[in-house]
């Protein structure tokens, strides 16, 4: 069953926790997200990354959001739809048009007032789509140039409560020493500065770069405030490592390798191994 992000996240609010959204790129993420909600009970939020389907072609966002629709209509469990960073309006817009109920402007690299101005552009627009707009302020960098240590780069809580105010937004990505991909070294989260930040607004908060912050700091953070928890690289990890194993499990027998058939049953394999991580990961939400 399909439902707006803005409805998990108001459950997300009052169970005080986060609801997971997992960064896909086709069928098989999408479906096994639906198949691991289904067996656990328990929502998440399935996103495509503009940046993946323009430079990689690894999908579209109209074709997306098929996929997303007629998975979703196959179980009861509650699923949403969310576009991840986007920096271009019409590329919103058109997605918002599309079936998309849920999309992120992400300015957090231009001024504030750039931002602000941008950002509001979005929400108007949304209003017309009944769409939820996250975006972020501070700026959630990448893991391997160590940004989640650069405090320049962190969230002020006056800031934030500023920013939502005059933007009106859904919810707000943070930065609190989180970054995108895989760390260095293990990250601290700025626990304080989320309180802080909780405090001062009540917008909906959103933590990225979730691939390998301990779940002692995630239960905390998602206690603390965070509703809306976003993972992408250790969701590819699993697929990537799925595929390999079944490439090289297929390797050796010499029937099935022989014939380039076996591809047909790569989907049912992977997306099993998809289901087996997100029933566990899923849990880390306690709902
Ligand atoms: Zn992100």
């Amino acid at each position: 069953m399909a439902l707006k992000v803005r409805e998990l996240l108001k459950l997300a609010h009052k169970k005080n926790t986060a609801i997971i959204a997992f960064e896909c790129i086709d069928y098989n993420m999408v479906y096994a997200i639906a198949v691991a909600s289904q067996k656990t009970g328990i929502p998440a939020i399935v996103m495509v990354e503009p940046a993946t389907c323009i430079d990689k072609n690894d999908c579209h966002p109209t074709a997306f959001s098929g996929i997303f629709k007629g998975v979703a209509e196959q179980i009861d469990a509650p699923i949403a739809l969310h576009l991840d960073h986007c920096y271009d309006f019409s590329y919103i817009l058109n997605t918002m048009k599309n079936g998309f109920g849920s999309v992120m402007y992400d300015g957090s690299k231009l001024s504030l007032e750039e931002n602000i101005k941008n950002t509001k552009k979005v929400v108007e627009a949304a209003r017309v789509f009944d769409c939820d707009v996250e975006a972020e302020i501070g700026h959630v960098g990448m893991a391997n140039a160590e940004d989640n240590q650069n405090i320049d780069f962190y969230t002020k809580p006056e800031t934030a409560k500023y920013f939502c105010e005059e933007t009106g937004i859904s919810s707000l990505a943070i930065a609190i020493g989180s970054a995108h991909g895989m760390y260095k070294k293990t990250p601290q989260l700025d626990l304080e500065r989320l309180e802080q930040i909780n405090a001062a607004t009540d917008t909906p908060l959103v933590l990225h770069g979730g691939s390998g912050i301990p779940n002692e700091q995630l239960e905390l953070a998602f206690k603390k405030g965070i509703n809306k928890f976003n993972v992408g690289t250790e969701y590819f990890q699993v697929y990537y490592a799925a595929i390999s194993e079944f490439c090289e499990k297929y390797k050796i027998v010499d029937h099935y390798s022989k014939t380039p058939l076996h591809v047909l049953d790569l989907p049912k394999y992977t997306q099993n191994k998809l289901i087996d991580y997100l029933v566990k990961k899923l849990q880390l939400t306690k709902l």
